[in-house]
């Protein structure tokens, strides 16, 4: 058995706002909507897209699909890939590697998108596998992300999840996980304590030691 630590993408592993916050704006403009609010633009980071565009713009239904479309045709033409690591992910990820960890993403991204960012960084075959949203928006809640990558290493021991917002910290709850919060993400302070992370670290650096105690 060796452990298994699953990771989140966005926000976490990669600074994904600037091409996120991009085709977030395409899409208002699509709809005809005001331009987005810096506040709207960091509530996008984060949330399974369809629920982001519903919270975050109050919009319903048709909108929603459209406001979706428009913002993956920009994304998917490249500002997916304005994602860089952030500082010190890649050293985490190495180190716990060579301890013997297995290591998954767990994304509501799209897996696809996921994958892709993951090869342009250079970070891909960190992974034993990368577990993420499906196209039609069946799939794309922490929760069943986090249930594939269980089902995918039921060996694994001890598993945790990485994460930097609240939703990343109830999703592996759900499971029975307790969740690492990725302090250095964009959450608002507090966030991730008030959802219930284990503990919150500011560094990737300091991932490895908080799950020592795990
Ligand atoms: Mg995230």
């Amino acid at each position: 058995m060796t452990r298994l630590v699953l990771f989140d993408l966005d926000g976490t592993l990669v600074d994904s706002a600037p091409g996120i916050w991009a085709s977030v704006r395409v899409a208002a403009g699509e709809l005809g909507l005001p331009a987005p609010t810096p506040a709207q633009l960091r509530s996008m980071v984060g949330p399974p897209l369809q629920d982001g565009f519903a919270a975050v713009f109050g919009i319903t239904g048709d909108d929603v699909d459209r406001a979706v479309t428009a913002y993956r045709a920009h994304y998917a033409a490249g500002a997916m890939f304005d994602a860089p690591p952030y500082p010190g992910v890649a050293e985490l990820l190495a180190e716990l590697r060579a301890g013997g960890a297995t290591l998954a993403v767990a994304t509501s991204k799209p897996e696809e998108f996921a994958v892709a960012i993951l090869a342009h960084v250079g970070l891909l075959a960190e992974f034993a596998g990368v577990h993420g949203a499906s196209f039609d928006g069946r799939v794309r809640h922490k929760d069943q992300v986090v249930a594939a990558a269980l089902a995918t290493h039921p060996d694994g021991d001890r598993p945790v999840l990485v994460g930097d917002r609240a939703q990343d910290v109830l999703g592996a709850r759900v499971h029975g996980l307790p969740c690492i919060g990725a302090g250095w993400g964009p959450a608002p302070p507090g966030e991730l304590a008030d959802a219930g992370a284990a503990v919150v670290v500011a560094t990737p650096g300091e991932v490895p030691a908080a799950l020592a105690t795990l």
